[in-house]
């Protein structure tokens, strides 16, 4: 087929980080490209509503590109952003979360700030890496390459921690010198599927998981014995066994091989443990940014009763708890209720409870003073919208992952709430992603309506019913 190339400049960036550039009138997006530049742009595909392109020849430079850290950038596909200097993507992700929230929830967020990193660079505390074999049957690792299982061989990675290079680098020459095999997914044989490693920031512990298809494996002792070696900064060796041939990454079983099978890790002073199945913030010291802004933004008081809605291990409520009365942490997961009551005891905190449940079941028992919810990209559910507004807690503070549902969700809160404050939190610096904190406050509604359907603990059907104060 003929290759269709146009040229055309690049007006603005999507909120995935992709240029966007009118050709012949068709949205176009095209990776790399940045606002203000020239391109001949070969069109890949088109579909109904956009095209998908990719740059042929730059012809203008933005004054704002400079060269990617890492060599393999735009084949991994994980950090649109490293191409352009982090000032200008800090504006750019503002801007456009603003946008959003303004096209969706029409708030005005013209007043937020953003709050970026110093250095934006080897902030991931975690990484899942997949081993195999490359097509001259040399053992590789790196990650899988965009939409496929083909592994892409990156041996350093700009946004993982510094301690992760050499600890892969030896265990591939391990592997090599002991006759450890990689997996190999379509024969579904092989031994070594994944190497999971784990750093606690601020304590420097680190956890490194093999995860293996079988639990008895050639010079299993002397693999152990001769990593360790090389790295006593490694505080714990777990083997995690997947039999399964899937694409999940963590099997059922697991076996500690050294130390005590969990890292622990500090947030604003409280401890955490971490096992390799918890929920953690990948982003230390921007997490410890993110919780002080929300920490900041619900003005807590000594009498106050709390919620951590979404509580994952507990991280919010526990830091929060030397500041209030009483926490009450919700979470489906039952395991993370179990990391986070186990963190409440390491820290000698003793006014925080943990519960297993869904969100939406928890919230109608009683108003609180504030309640922090952070849930999921998918946002709150219809059902937690109405508990929200229908046991009117006195703030709310929204921590969200996924500025649209963010939105989607103030369109209705925002008829019972004040908006007080929004607020951007760089967590993942040099990818489109971005964290926002919004901090509500329950309205002096004239209808005292919506409080008494509260205490009857609501005949709403839906939110339809709700929606308009
Ligand atoms: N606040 C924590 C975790 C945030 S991630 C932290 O900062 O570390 C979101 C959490 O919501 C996950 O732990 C997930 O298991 C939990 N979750 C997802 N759906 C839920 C639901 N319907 N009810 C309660 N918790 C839920």
């Amino acid at each position: 087929m003929v290759k269709e190339v146009k040229v055309g400049k690049c007006i603005n960036i999507s909120s995935d980080g992709q240029g966007i550039v009118y050709l012949d009138s068709k949205k176009t997006f095209v990776p790399s490209l940045l606002i203000g530049e020239e391109a001949e742009i070969e069109i890949l595909y088109r579909k109904k509503d956009f095209n998908v392109g990719k740059i042929v020849k730059l012809l203008t430079k933005s004054p704002y590109r400079i060269n990617p850290k890492c060599k393999c950038s735009t084949a991994c596909g994980g950090c649109c952003f490293q191409n352009l200097e982090y000032k200008e993507e800090l504006r750019i992700k503002r801007e456009n979360a603003i946008n959003i929230i303004k096209s969706i929830a029409n708030i005005n967020a013209k007043d937020s700030k953003i709050i970026g990193m110093e250095n934006p660079y080897n902030y991931r505390n975690k990484i899942q890496v997949p081993f195999g074999y490359d097509k001259q049957n040399r053992l590789v690792y790196g990650f899988y390459k965009i939409k496929s299982h083909d592994i892409i061989p990156i041996e350093e990675c700009a946004i993982e921690d510094l301690s992760h290079k050499s600890i892969l680098k030896d265990i591939q020459i391990l592997m090599k010198d002991m006759k450890i095999t990689a997996y190999n997914e379509d024969l579904d044989k092989g031994i070594l599927r994944h190497i999971l490693l784990r750093v606690g920031k601020n304590s420097g512990e680190i956890m490194v998981v093999l995860i293996t298809r079988v639990f008895t494996f050639p010079s299993k002792q002397n693999f152990i014995k001769a990593l360790k070696e090389k790295h006593p900064e490694i505080t714990t060796i777990i083997q995690n066994v997947n039999e399964r041939k899937t694409n999940v990454i963590l099997g059922n079983k697991e076996y500690v091989l050294y130390g005590k099978g969990y890292i622990v890790d500090s947030l604003l002073g409280v401890n955490f443990k971490i096992s390799s199945k918890s929920f953690y913030q990948i982003n230390h010291d921007q997490c410890e940014k993110l919780y002080s802004l929300a920490l900041t933004k619900a003005k807590l008081n000594k009498d106050d009763e709390i919620v951590d809605l979404y509580c994952g291990i507990g991280t919010i409520g526990l830091i929060a708890s030397k500041y209030v009365t009483s926490v009450i942490g919700v979470e489906v997961v039952n395991e993370a209720i179990i990391d986070a009551k186990e963190n409440a005891k390491l820290n000698n905190i003793n006014n925080a409870r943990f519960v297993c449940d869904d969100a939406s079941n928890f919230l109608l028992k009683k108003s609180y003073d504030c309640v922090f919810v952070d849930p999921p990209r998918k946002g709150l559910d219809q059902k937690v919208i109405k508990a929200l507004i229908n046991s009117h807690p006195k703030k709310i503070i929204y921590i969200s992952c996924d500025v649209s549902t963010l939105a989607r969700d103030l369109n209705i809160l925002k008829n019972y709430f004040n908006i007080d404050s929004i607020d951007f939190v760089d967590m993942f610096p040099r990818t489109f992603h971005i964290e926002t904190v919004i901090a509500l406050s329950l309205k002096k509604l004239k209808n005292l309506f919506f409080f008494c359907l509260g205490k009857q603990k609501s005949s709403l059907k839906s939110l339809k019913d709700i929606k308009s104060p």
